[in-house]
């Protein structure tokens, strides 16, 4: 659904949302495709949040003992 409104935010022409069975925008215009998918997934899941996230992810996997357990602990510490 954030791709399809990523079409009308854009303002790409309609024809270029209508759906075939198989789930592929028809007569779609690549660059227009490209354009949607990239605002659609900023729209779900904004690039500086997702490389904070996998920086604290792997920060955790890396050193397991530091900033991760510490702000788990039941009394905050
Ligand atoms: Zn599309």
């Amino acid at each position: 659904m954030a791709h399809e409104m990523a079409h009308v935010v854009l303002e790409h022409s309609f024809s270029t949302l209508l759906r075939t069975s198989g789930g592929e925008c028809r007569e779609s215009d690549r660059e227009q495709e490209a354009e949607a998918a990239e605002l659609s997934g900023e729209l779900l899941i904004p690039s500086d949040a997702a490389l904070r996230l996998v920086t604290a992810t792997l920060q955790t996997k890396l050193s397991p003992n530091t900033s991760a357990s510490a702000s788990n602990s039941p009394n905050g510490a």
